[in-house]
Formats: structure tokens, sequence, C-alpha cells
């Protein structure tokens, strides 16, 4: 197994050596609230941590999100479900993780509550250590049209349905969790995810 990385990376703004653990692609600067993905060093993205809403007390660890904004349109040559889309809810702020985790579905779970209930609000959190993030900001569009389009397809076959997603603005927040027994909890809502959720 070759290290992806040749090179140290350092910080653009500061030039310290950036913090990333063993299965990190995207590096961090905490001083400077930068996050780096691998691949493209010169484009920074502003690094934020959320503020449990839920507990006073420092959280058991912090999992990172890329927070997507941005907007979606859709076509269809069917009046009614045009009419039945028109009539959902819209999703709020995608917060994607970009940590790896073997149990994909709580991602849709966790992506889709933050959307519909509000996700982290306050980004003024702590800075603490933040489990090392992977998913490359290119695929984030793609994935915002996909959570979009199967949120649709929950009140509407979506099929011959056309989605875009076009991305507006992207970040990176770490998000608090509580560990609570064998499971922890998300520190903005309090949903329960196994312990295996963040064994990446
Ligand atoms: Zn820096």
């Amino acid at each position: 197994m070759s290290r992806p990385l040749l090179v140290p990376l350092c910080c653009p703004k500061c030039g310290s050596d950036l913090d990333g653990g063993p299965h990190a692609l995207i590096f961090l600067c905490l001083p400077c609230g930068l996050a780096i993905h691998a691949s493209d060093p010169r484009r920074p993205y502003s690094l934020s941590f959320a503020a449990p809403l839920l507990r006073q007390a420092a959280p058991d660890l912090y999992a990172p999100f890329w927070k997507v904004e941005g907007s979606f349109t859709w076509s269809t040559q069917d009046p009614k479900k045009e009419r039945v889309y028109a009539n959902q809810r819209p999703l709020g702020t995608l917060f994607v993780p970009a940590f790896w985790s073997p149990k994909a579905a709580y991602y849709d779970n966790l992506t889709l509550r933050y959307a519909l209930q509000g996700g982290p609000q306050r980004l003024d959190g702590a800075a603490g250590p933040v489990l090392d993030g992977a998913r490359p900001p290119e695929v984030l569009g793609e994935l915002a049209r996909l959570t979009w389009l199967a949120y649709l397809d929950r009140a509407a076959d979506v099929t011959g349905v056309e989605g875009r997603f076009q991305v507006e603005d992207l970040s990176y927040a770490a998000i608090p969790f509580y560990r609570d027994g064998a499971r922890f909890l998300d520190g903005i809502l309090g949903v329960p995810v196994p312990e295996a959720y963040f064994s990446g």
C-alpha cells in the first residue's frame, strides 16, 4: 500500500503543517479554520465546528461533513408529479459525511434529517480533534442531486424525472457526537448511530 501523498501539505495561509490521520485525504489547519483536500491543495475550504445544541459537555468526537449549499431544479413531463414535487417541503442545507463509513444507510438518514429538521445552525463551536475525512469535493454536486431525487421519489416515482443540482457553496463542518453506551448520538438532533458508523 502506498501513501497517496508524497509531499507534506502545509497550510496555504500560515504555512504550518496540516492535521490529518492515516486515512485522511482532507487535511486541516485548526488555527486558520481551513480544510484542504489532497487533490487540490491550492483550494482551501472554510472549516468550522458545530456547537452542540443538546449538551454542554465536550463531545467525544467530531465527525467531518461537507456542508453543501445550492439549488435543485427538476423537470418532468408529468403535470401530476410536477404538483406533487412542488408541494414537497424543500430540503435545506445538505451535510454530507466526509468520513468513510461502513454504515452507508446512516449517511442518508443524517443528511436527510438535517436537511428537513435543521442541521447545525451555529458553527462557532470549540475546535477539537476531527475524524479523518476522505470524500473529495468534486462528487458533492452529484451526491446532492441523488439525495434530492431519492427524497422526491418517496412522494412520487422519479423515473424519467430530470434533476439538476447547482453547488453554490461548499465548506467543511465538524459535527459533535457523544458516546451513549454502544452507540453515539449526534449533538444536534440526538440521532443515534451505531459505533460502527465511525469505524473507517
Ligand atoms: Zn493555517
